[in-house]
């Protein structure tokens, strides 16, 4: 019901579309980088697996998987997990996004606070994204509750703001990775001083696509708040 809504589009559009860019940044900046190989030819399992080794998370396995783009760590296997694309290609773009991985791990590793409140956050936002708006739009059709209805509208947003926690806190999580990453490449000789800018060129651009969704999420959270003001 709320696609009907032309208020929804109105507060929802910049953050689509600034999505839609960061998703095809990423996709375009990736594949160019993807072609140039690096100097010292270390591929993106080498390059994490030394980093890990380097600064104290030898304990950390890489595993290859499938898919474009589906790198990510697991804290609870202590698994980095490396696309087919990343694993054993020795791209600027492949090591810089085993780095920004094995930057997951290291904060991980060190005990790093944003990390472990956002591994918090997961079973309720994700409670929160899926709930929330049946909530919101079950608090509407029900309005002959009263009381009732305006309750449901409150859980859902209340809800609702766990996800948007969940997406600002990711911020800082993310960011932080390819900070890390782009020092620990540089220190542990996996590229050099020339190969740091398009490096860091494929990780602003995959930073870009979680500022969208925060965005996105933010917007979202606005809109349900004016749809109950409006209701009342
Ligand atoms: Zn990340």
């Amino acid at each position: 019901m709320f696609y009907f809504d032309p208020l929804y589009w109105v507060l929802l559009i910049p953050a689509i579309l600034l999505s839609l860019y960061a998703s095809l940044k990423v996709k375009t900046t990736f594949s160019k980088y993807s072609r140039v190989s690096t100097s010292s030819g270390m591929s993106g399992a080498q390059a994490a697996r030394r980093i890990l080794d380097m600064f104290g998370a030898s304990e950390v396995r890489i595993e290859a998987i499938s898919g474009r783009l589906s790198d990510n760590y697991d804290p609870r296997s202590k698994t980095l997990n490396l696309s087919e694309d990343v694993y054993g290609d020795s791209s600027l773009a492949a090591v810089g996004v085993a780095a920004h991985e094995a930057g997951h791990a290291l904060q991980h590793a060190k005990g790093y606070a944003p990390l472990a409140l956002r591994s918090g956050l997961v079973p309720i936002a994700s409670i929160g994204s899926n709930l929330a708006p049946m909530l919101i739009i079950l608090g509407f059709f029900m309005r002959g509750l009263g009381g009732l209805s305006s309750l449901m509208i409150q859980a859902g947003i209340v809800l609702f703001s766990a996800a948007v926690a969940f997406t600002l806190i990711t911020l800082p999580v993310e960011f932080n990775a390819s900070n890390r990453a782009m020092s620990l490449l540089t220190t542990s000789g996996v590229i050099t001083s020339e190969e740091y800018k398009p490096v860091r060129k494929v990780l602003n651009a995959a930073a870009m696509t979680y500022v969208a969704a925060a965005l996105a999420a933010i917007m979202q959270l606005i809109y349900y708040i004016m749809l109950s003001d409006r209701r009342r």
